[in-house]
């Protein structure tokens, strides 16, 4: 007895589970469509702007990308997917720039984690949602992504021509002013050197007093010895 209903109730539960499958079914019977005609509908169809497909590097409507050459988006991505070349430039007011010379972008190992789109100062990147990217060959997975001819660096205003000039010239005339007080340093050491003078020749007078003032042989020695030193350095300053 147990046996039968034991039966029907698993039959029973049967029929709810069979019941509750079709309405899934028949609801989706009824809902809008989710696949897509592709490729039919691949000039009409409008994919999410989150969907990233491609790295790109964004160009403005004059042909200008905002690259800066940091190498940042290089250096964070986790797969080794970019690598830039760069070059060493020299701006209209003599200075060195670094530039991008190289973008290259290998599709072939990204991983679409966005760390160097979000990790660009200048917001030069971008995933693009542009999905049809099959080839035949890996190595045409990897792209050069500054692919438009390379502006010029910019000319300079007449402006920053001018105050270009005007700190030449202020440099030009701190470095004569510079000179200017070095030289006149440089003569005002000799006139201390009369003053030394002085002090010698009277150190010299002196020493000769006290030769003639000597009462003795030996003292007279000594004043001597003394006149000859005095003497002697003062030659060596060349003042005699
Ligand atoms: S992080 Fe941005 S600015 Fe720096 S090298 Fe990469 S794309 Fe260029
Ligand atoms: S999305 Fe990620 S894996 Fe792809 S290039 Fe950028 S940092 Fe590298």
């Amino acid at each position: 007895m147990g046996s039968v209903s034991e039966y029907f109730k698993s039959l029973g539960a049967g029929v709810v589970s069979l019941v509750k499958g079709l309405q899934v079914t028949g609801s989706e019977l009824v809902k809008g469509k989710i696949t897509e005609y592709y490729p039919e509908d691949r000039n009409t169809y409008k994919w999410p702007e989150r969907f990233r497909a491609i790295l790109t590097l964004v160009y403005d409507k004059d042909g200008n990308h905002k690259c800066i050459a940091c190498g940042t988006c290089e250096r964070v991505c986790p797969n080794g997917t970019i690598h830039l070349d760069t070059k060493m430039v020299e701006t209209w007011d003599g200075k060195k720039k670094k530039k991008l010379d190289k973008y290259f972008y290998d599709l072939g190992t990204c991983t679409f984690c966005d760390l160097c789109v979000t990790n660009c100062p200048t917001d030069a990147l971008a995933f693009s949602n542009d999905f049809e990217q099959a080839v035949f060959t890996r190595e045409k997975l990897l792209k050069k992504l500054n692919y438009l001819p390379e502006k010029e660096e910019p000319k300079p205003t007449p402006e920053q021509i001018a105050k270009l000039q005007a700190e030449k010239e202020a440099k030009i005339a701190a470095a004569k002013a510079a000179a200017a007080a070095k030289a006149a340093a440089a003569g005002a050491a000799p006139a201390a050197a009369p003053a030394v003078n002085d002090k010698l020749a009277a150190a010299i007078e002196k020493a000769k007093q006290a030769v003639a003032d000597a009462a003795t042989p030996e003292e007279k020695a000594a004043a001597q010895a003394k006149l000859d030193k005095i003497e002697a350095a003062l030659k060596a300053k060349g003042a005699m």
